[in-house]
């Protein structure tokens, strides 16, 4: 007989084994989740009876009748649950209601009061998660939890965004603040993990367990997901992809402070840095006459555009551009021997001469021809990755059981 505790804990984990099942089968029988658990029939009834109580699993009356009655399966109740998933971004705030299929059931924006500061953009954050929260009210739908995706180094230990340089943060306390005013699970994470996870959950890790999600746009970033798990590092400031050094000469300062970051030379601002940098030696190009003349207006938008368009200065800035984030994601291949990798961010609206070029990189760096032929793909989600990565954040907690206490409660 084992002593209670120990028990209570088994029962936890053959409860997560089998929602987890129900949850990647879809539609399974009673039979069946006892077969592919390796659990006794006993306890599966007894753990899908809670699930059921807990209103996370239904019974529904179909599937292949063996001669006898018409087996009755089991399925997620996904439509009956919400999730909130929210993009905390720089220039906008988006919020998105979806089920747990990550299906969009409403979705909310407003342009971020960057300047207005830290308080500002939460008090923002709060009238979107109003909003979705009455429209889960109307239609009666239970919800489970709000997911944010920010940018910036997130200290998992301290459970705080320790700083953000695109919103100029330095140790804010996000749940402290929204916490306060809701009484629902919130949970937030860097924005690039969170695409990862968003693609692990609802994209491509359906296919790929090991794969790399690289974010390119105002910044740059990396969500690196081994054997079907997001890598988060000693207190989860895993996969600051845009401070590796590809230039140690460099001249060009990141905001870090380090000279020659990937992020530098690479990511939207990098890029219009380049351009105007340039402009200024007074290179021709058709990107003066884009900007009417003031070389600040430059950005990563329009020396792509000026690229599509044949311009000589703004191809090279691409070119090389796309050069170091191959030879960046190069490391990271030989590194992580990912399956796939997924590109994605503003930058990558660019298309196809920065995928072209990023692929030539890696094909010349990388080790193996495993490596060389990697799949390079868009972002399944595209611009709404970060929000549908935010709904995953909850979604994966609510698989792992850490929702119940907070689910019963609303019972
Ligand atoms: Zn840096």
């Amino acid at each position: 007989m084992l002593p209670v505790g120990n028990s209570k804990y088994i029962l936890k984990v053959n409860k997560k084994k089998i929602l987890n099942l129900i949850y990647n089968s879809q539609l399974i029988s009673r039979a069946e989740a006892t077969k592919k658990s390796g659990i006794s029939a006993p306890t599966v009834s007894r753990i899908v009876d809670s699930l059921i109580k807990d209103g996370l699993v239904q019974e529904i009356g179909m599937g292949k009748s063996t001669g006898g009655r018409c087996p009755r399966m089991l399925k997620m109740a996904d439509t009956e649950n919400y999730i909130i998933g929210i993009d905390l971004g720089t220039t906008n705030i988006y919020g998105i209601l979806a089920d747990l299929n990550a299906r969009i059931i409403y979705e909310e924006k407003r342009p971020t009061k960057l300047e207005e500061g830290f308080y500002k953009i939460m008090d923002q954050t709060a009238e979107i998660m109003e909003i979705l929260i009455d429209k889960a009210e109307q239609k009666n739908k239970r919800l489970c939890g709000v997911g944010l995706a920010v940018a910036g180094l997130i200290n998992k230990q301290r459970n705080i965004v320790e700083f953000s340089p695109n919103f100029h943060w330095h140790d804010v306390d996000i749940i402290g603040y929204l916490g306060k005013r809701f009484d629902l699970p919130i949970f937030f994470d860097n924005v690039t993990r969170v695409m990862a996870l968003g693609e692990l959950c609802y994209g491509i890790g359906k296919k790929y367990k090991n794969f790399i999600f690289v974010n390119i746009g105002y910044g740059i970033g990396a969500g690196i997901i081994l054997n079907g798990h997001p890598l988060l590092g000693a207190v989860g400031m895993a996969g600051e992809f845009g401070h590796i050094t590809v230039e140690k000469d460099s001249k060009i300062q990141c905001d870090c402070g380090n000279f020659g970051c990937l992020e530098a030379l690479a990511s939207g601002r990098g890029i219009a840095r380049a351009a105007q940098l340039e402009l200024e030696k007074g290179t021709q190009s058709i990107l003066l006459g884009m900007c009417g003349g003031d070389i600040q207006k430059i950005t990563a938008e329009m020396v792509a555009n000026a690229a599509k368009k044949g311009d000589i200065l703004a191809w090279n800035i691409f070119r090389q551009a796309a050069e170091y984030i191959g030879i960046g994601i190069s490391a990271l291949i030989n590194l992580f021997n990912p399956e796939a990798i997924v590109l994605g961010g503003g930058v990558i609206q660019a298309g196809e001469i920065l995928f072209d070029n990023v692929r030539k990189t890696i094909n010349a760096r990388s080790l193996n021809r495993t490596s060389r032929g990697i799949p390079l793909l868009p972002p399944t989600f595209k611009l709404k990755a970060a929000a549908v990565g935010a709904v995953a954040l909850v979604m994966d907690k609510l698989l792992d059981l850490e929702l119940e206490d907070f689910l019963k409660k609303g019972k």
